[in-house]
């Protein structure tokens, strides 16, 4: 069973992938192959239109018909061969007793041709291709069924069908020829004989009663997207595509937001148990979105979705409490006034519903009867524009603890009500529209980053939206995979133990190097200070920036003959002789506040210094590492840049460089240049400044899907602001960029252990040896290096031997099932603040070291 929709039928190339798909699914299957289209683009809602009597029907008519007379020539057929007898058709049905009254029958007709139609070309165009296809008539296989209270409109435009059919049905259609049939979605036959329609996502919902009545193989619905997101793509980019569903989350999605395939579709192969899938019609070789009932249960939210225009309907009654029958007088009112109730809240005195749009014809005359109706048995409010974000996920029970950061991310909005279905597959909240904006890109990173999403669950999520219209950066294999041997033999002389990849550090350092707006580079050690690693940044042109008299003294230790010219002082909160030791040095010191030249003038006399501005906003992958606006202690306010240049003057101090480095991690390639943008303006006022030193904060790919950084378009930025700014020299300050891809962390596994249904696999590295993850709640790869060439299938917590609950360094991660204990096991990206951070608590020993050349 394949479907196309009206996009998909309305250009001659793509009936020619039609062929080519169904063709395809013959010869692979041996099978026969049903395909159901949709009109062409446009013309239902045209139909609709002449239906509803508006505009000037035959003039909408003769446009349609000579749509198709057109297309049918576009497909090098004779119009009047295939399409007269439908053309004449259409016509007759302007000229029928019942046009004036459109009564139902009539608009089911109607509405009808633009798939007789369609087909109808499709097919013949299919014929001249040589392939073996015929046509058949929707109405002569799908019957519609009657339901209980459904009104006159419903039971002709709207209709379900029968969706379950004897032997002699199914002989019947197996003796029809040829093997490639094709027919019409959107239509079925009537008790009465005359036309039914399905409604909308007709055709969806045609393929699927079709493909349950076959027991096809599977149904394909082809479309213009990929599959079902996490997200919807067009506001969440890093949406991933989900590429194996279960029925009933598929249906959850369907129904919450996800426009790609319609919720009505989904039950009839639910209970023949057909799979289905959603496929790009211009994308074919993605995997697209399988559903079935055989998808393995992974707990987790796979989507969030956001309908906007919700009303809310707010009913207060103090007498609730215990009174029979209050929901039920409330119920009846909105019954009476023909509205569905999507979502509830209550508490002792307090009903709140919603009401979907969607689902319902509001319009403000229902509400204000239906208000002054409910205002006789409770206080009403009516709170509109609302927006319901819904997650979707299996066991939303089971991962409440791991929101809280998605309860954060709500703690800035009013949340108007809250709602978790019975069948624990969605969690809804209700928050004004207003407040909706921005805020599922900031959820979707939330759900992943707490581990709820578990998008590293490859059977499940696939590539994100971002990645499959950009396509990946070609990233290359970590050098890690390369030296695993000599990393084995490494670990063999005792874990933990840290080991710096040379070749990588270097390649980091001549990529910055090479960007010629940078007139001065500085490392700043505190990310590693390991000798061997500091002798080779400088080899590579870099200077070094420290932030403490440790730092110097190591510094000139391991680098006896370093100019001081090529070290920079740039302390937080230092004591008084840290400044005159460094000036002692003849380092660049860099002061953050006016406090220190007033308390210690006789140390700043006469100087040159550089000062470190907070610009009053920062960045970075944790809020533990934004180092400027208020809540940082760093920098001086930019407004109060004159008070210090004016207590400077008195001290004869020079301000010959302007600082500001405002946070870690940070992913905009954009934010160094406005950085720069920003301090050139300050510096023109001083009238001193030589050197804008615009920080570090490179960031680096920490995750499998995250994107490397894009030093070239950081490159570009630079040269433009410099540019505009050539009078001063540029200097950056980077940590991390240089340094955490070259070394990694080898531990020994400790024990594993399962409890209450969670695999813990224990390392003797724990957060005394890398303090990210505890800290930072950073994300490390982990790998079991004994065991590489087995697949990492069986999720597993990794966790240090110290006696914190905090000593996690990843969750949720995937590990090959056999790992025991002494398997070797490494920690990726650890070379920045890894061994710099590690510690002794516990009296655990420090790591080991070592450096690859
Ligand atoms: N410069 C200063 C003043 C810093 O405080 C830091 C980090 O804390 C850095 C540079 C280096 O930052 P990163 O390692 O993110 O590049």
């Amino acid at each position: 069973m394949l479907k196309f929709g009206g996009t998909s039928v309305s250009e001659r190339a793509r009936w020619d992938t039609i062929g080519r798909l169904a063709q395809q699914r013959a010869d692979e299957h041996a099978a026969r192959v049903l395909v159901v289209v949709s009109a062409l683009s446009g013309v239902t809602n045209a139909l609709t239109a002449v239906a509803a009597g508006e505009g000037d029907a035959s003039a909408a008519i003769e446009a349609l018909a000579q749509r198709h007379v057109d297309f049918a020539r576009e497909l090098d057929l004779d119009p009047d061969t295939v399409l007269g007898e439908r053309i004449a058709r259409l016509r007759a049905l302007l000229v029928d007793p019942r046009f004036e009254a459109r009564p139902y029958d009539w608009q089911a007709e109607l509405l009808a041709q633009g798939e007789l139609l369609s087909s109808t070309l499709g097919a013949a165009y299919l014929g001249a291709q040589g392939l073996d296809f015929g046509w058949c008539d929707a109405r002569d296989w799908l019957d519609a069924l009657a339901m209980p209270n459904q009104n006159a409109w419903a039971t002709r435009l709207s209709v379900n069908c029968i969706d379950a059919r004897d032997d002699a049905w199914r002989r019947r259609f197996a003796s029809q020829s040829p093997r490639m049939l094709l027919t019409q979605g959107f239509i079925a036959r009537h008790a009465d004989g005359r036309t039914a329609i399905l409604g909308r996502g007709g055709s969806d919902t045609s393929a699927a009663y079709f493909g349950a009545l076959l027991s096809a193989r599977r149904v394909e619905i082809w479309t213009d997207v990929p599959g079902m997101f996490t997200a919807n793509p067009r506001e969440v980019p890093d949406a991933r595509l989900l590429t194996r569903l279960d029925y009933s989350e598929a249906q959850e999605i369907a129904t919450t937001g996800a426009r790609v395939l319609h919720p009505r579709s989904i039950k009839p192969c639910r209970d023949a148990g057909v799979p289905m899938a959603i496929l790009d019609t211009q994308r074919p070789d993605l995997p697209g979105t399988s559903i079935d009932g055989e998808a393995a249960t992974v707990p987790g939210v796979k989507a969030i979705s956001r309908r906007d225009g919700v009303v809310l309907v707010s009913m207060e009654s103090i007498g609730m409490w215990q009174q029979v029958g209050f929901l039920a007088d409330v119920f009846e009112r909105f019954r009476r006034h023909g509205l569905s109730v999507d979502l509830i809240g209550s508490s002792e005195t307090n009903v709140t519903v919603s009401l979907d749009p969607g689902e319902n014809l509001v319009n403000t005359d229902v509400l204000a009867e239906l208000s002054a109706d409910l205002a006789q048995v409770c206080k009403v409010k009516v709170i509109t524009p609302c927006a319901a974000i819904t997650l979707v996920g299996r066991g939303m029970r089971s991962l409440l603890h791991k929101l809280s950061e998605v309860w954060a991310t709500f703690g800035q909005e009013r949340v108007h009500l809250i709602s978790q279905s019975s069948n624990d597959l969605n969690l809804t909240f209700v928050i004004d529209e207003a407040d909706a904006e921005g805020l599922l890109p900031e959820l979707h990173a939330a759900l992943i980053d707490s581990g709820a999403m578990p998008v590293q669950d490859a059977g499940v999520f696939g590539p994100s939206w971002r990645q499959i219209v950009h396509g990946h950066r070609v990233r290359e294999a970590p050098w890690w995979m390369r030296r695993r041997g000599e990393l084995l033999e490494l670990a063999q002389a005792g874990t933990p133990r840290y080991v710096y990849d040379l070749p990588t550090l270097r390649a980091r350092a001549r990529a910055l190097a090479a960007v010629e707006a940078v007139d001065r580079r500085f490392y700043a050690i505190k990310a590693n200070a390991h000798p061997v690693l500091l002798r080779a940044i400088v080899d590579e042109g870099f200077g070094l920036e420290c932030v403490s008299r440790g730092e110097l003294d190591h510094v000139f230790d391991v680098l006896p003959r370093i100019d001081p010219a090529q070290v920079l002082f740039t302390p937080s909160f230092a004591p008084r002789n840290e400044y005159a030791g460094a000036f002692a040095r003849g380092v660049t010191v860099t002061v953050d506040n006016i406090e220190a030249l007033q308390r210690w003038p006789d140390v700043f006399r006469g100087r040159s210094l550089w000062l470190r501005l907070d610009l009053g906003r920062g960045d970075g992958h944790h809020a533990k590492v934004v180092t400027g606006g208020v809540a940082s202690k760093f920098g001086l306010p930019a407004p109060e840049l004159e008070r210090f240049a004016q207590c400077a003057r008195a001290l004869d101090v020079r301000i010959t460089g302007l600082h500001a480095h405002l946070g870690s991690g940070i992913l905009a390639p954009s934010h160094w240049r406005e950085v720069h943008a920003d301090l050139a303006g300050l510096a023109d006022d001083l009238g001193t400044v030589e050197t804008l030193d615009i920080g570090g904060g490179l960031p680096v790919p920490y995750k499998p899907d995250a994107e490397p950084f894009d030093v070239d378009a950081w490159a570009s930025g630079l040269a433009g602001i410099k540019a505009a700014w050539p009078r001063y020299r540029l200097a950056i300050e980077p940590g991390r960029f240089l340094v955490a891809e070259c070394g990694v962390v080898l531990a020994r596994a400790t024990q594993v252990v399962e409890k209450q249904g969670v695999r813990r696999v224990g390392l003797d590295a724990g957060m005394h040896t890398l303090m990210r993850p505890a800290l930072y709640d950073a994300w490390h790869a982990v790998h079991n290096l004994s065991r590489s060439d087995e697949t990492a299938d069986t999720r597993a917590d990794v966790v240090g031997p110290i006696c914190e609950s905090g000593d996690v360094i990843g969750t949720a991660r995937m590990l090959p099932a056999g790992t025991v204990d002494g398997d070797v096991m490494l920690v990726a990206d650890a070379g920045a603040y890894g061994f710099a951070m590690a510690n002794t608590y516990n009296l655990r020993p420090l790591p080991q070291q070592d450096v690859l050349e």
